[in-house]
């Protein structure tokens, strides 16, 4: 039943379509096994060896195979074969000295160890009893297991061992699609199936600069509603997994343009000044991107109250929902942040209760106002300004440990900040003025007065 495709090439779906080259089946294996790191090669090989001893014939499935076809590193290996793991699971990770969790409701076993992790997946059937629903699952064929993914590009399995070896299965056309560069639904029922599949096709269009196939696209627009009966949890994960594209902006577009951002919350929205803002918030962090920076700048765009509802039909974590309420919220601050007459201590007591990433949402999509300049000095210098003067010396100085100590440092950071002091000895002095009476506590009694 599966298009398959013999080991030694010769196949219909080499050559060019779309004008692009296709990789030869031939070729998939060798370039496996050169572009795998050490340990998970090895530990692939066991894994293999073993499987052939019990005659069974062990498939890339996947996310791999397209990678392998596009010639992009291989991150993950999903190996996929009939009937049950865990045995092979088990004896794996005895003779690769490693760990084995079974996943029983999916019929995957994990074996990792110093350097690799291997996913086993029995093939299996899922049933929807309902638009949404997690499925039902069924072991089954090989064919059958590929009839159940998202898209044609991914519906593809290399046999790894066995008589097989070499061949692919390809029942969908996922070779001509990745020449094509066409992300593909296998059935007009897919979305409905699996909303989730809305977001992942945009997310592998942007990431591969495919386009959408034009049949898919129409049914993808018709189930839009049927992100309705996604969970918040399955929303949340492929969302974040579309901010953790290296270019999401691209995603998020093409999300705004088809009405997706709105089928998740009608005030959802991104724009052209939002992406230009991405590639800014990504260009100021080196740190590898997380989703809080980037739900800080959706978060600019939302009122607070929109804001909160969104958290809340994505069941957002409590970062990611302080960086995008945060964001919210302080928008209502810009008129005030763009006074002339503020002390930076004042800025400094308004931004501090903020999640980081709200403030830095707001320094890139404001970064030319006056509220914009604050907002850069709080980033860049003022939350970092801290007096010289310790705990300790303060002890010494004279000034009860306890509340009033926390006055007297709150104290020195503002004289610091707003520049009324510069130097340990000024601090010193102040400290002294506090303590002798001559300069009044904001608030709170100091020392042993
Ligand atoms: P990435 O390259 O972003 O890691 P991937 O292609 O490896 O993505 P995963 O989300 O890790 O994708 O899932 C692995 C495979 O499982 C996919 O390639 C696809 O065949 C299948 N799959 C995942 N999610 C779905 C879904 N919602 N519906 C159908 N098949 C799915």
């Amino acid at each position: 039943m599966s298009r398959a495709y013999g080991g030694d090439g010769g196949t219909e779906a080499q050559g060019s379509m779309a004008g692009k080259d296709l990789t030869k089946p031939s070729k998939l294996l060798p370039r496996l096994h050169r572009g795998l790191a050490a340990g998970v090669g090895e530990a692939l090989e066991v894994v293999l060896r073993l499987a052939e001893d019990e005659r069974r014939t062990l498939y890339l499935v996947g996310g791999g195979v397209r990678d392998l076809v596009l010639r992009r590193v291989q991150v993950d290996i999903d190996l996929l074969g009939e009937g049950p793991m865990r045995s092979l699971g088990e004896k794996a990770a005895t003779v690769l000295g490693g760990r084995w969790v079974e996943h029983r409701a999916f019929g995957t076993v994990t074996v990792e160890g110093r350097g690799f992790r291997l996913d086993l997946a029995m093939a299996r059937v899922e049933r929807y009893a309902r638009p949404g629903a997690l499925p039902k699952v069924t072991p089954a064929s090989i064919d059958d297991d590929l009839a159940r993914r998202d898209f044609t590009i991914n519906a593809m399995a290399l046999a790894l061992c066995g008589r097989q070896r070499g061949e692919l299965l390809d029942p969908f056309g996922g070779m001509g699609d990745i020449a094509g560069g066409l992300v593909r639904i296998l059935h007009d029922r897919s979305f409905i199936d699996d909303a989730t599949r809305i977001l992942r096709a945009v997310r592998y269009e942007a990431r591969f600069s495919f386009g959408i196939e034009e049949k898919t696209l129409a049914l993808l627009k018709r189930d839009l509603v049927y992100l309705d009966t996604i969970s918040g949890a399955r929303l949340r994960h492929e969302l974040v997994r579309l901010l953790a594209e290296d270019e999401p902006e691209e995603g998020l577009l093409r999300c705004q343009e088809l009405g997706v951002l709105a089928a998740i919350h009608k005030a959802l929205r991104f724009d052209d000044e939002l992406a230009v803002a991405f590639r800014r918030a990504r260009r100021a962090r080196q740190a590898p991107p997380r989703p809080e920076p980037y739900l800080g700048l959706l978060g600019a765009r939302l009122s607070p109250a929109d804001a909160e509802a969104v958290a809340l039909r994505l069941t957002l974590t409590k970062r990611q929902r302080q960086a995008l309420e945060g964001a919210a919220d302080l928008a209502q601050l810009l008129p005030w942040l763009s006074r002339a007459d503020l002390r930076p201590s004042q800025v400094v007591d308004r931004l501090e209760p903020y999640l980081l990433p709200a403030v830095e949402a707001w320094a890139l999509v404001a970064s030319q106002s006056a509220a914009g300049e604050k907002l850069g000095h709080y980033l860049a210098e003022w939350r970092y300004v801290k007096p010289s003067l310790d705990g300790r010396a303060l002890e010494r100085l004279g000034v009860m440990r306890g509340p009033a100590m926390g006055d007297v440092l709150r104290l020195l950071r503002t004289a610091r900040l707003d520049g009324q002091v510069s130097s340990r000895r000024g601090e010193v002095e102040l400290v002294q003025g506090v303590l002798e009476g001559r300069v009044e506590m904001p608030g709170a009694e100091a020392g042993e007065q």
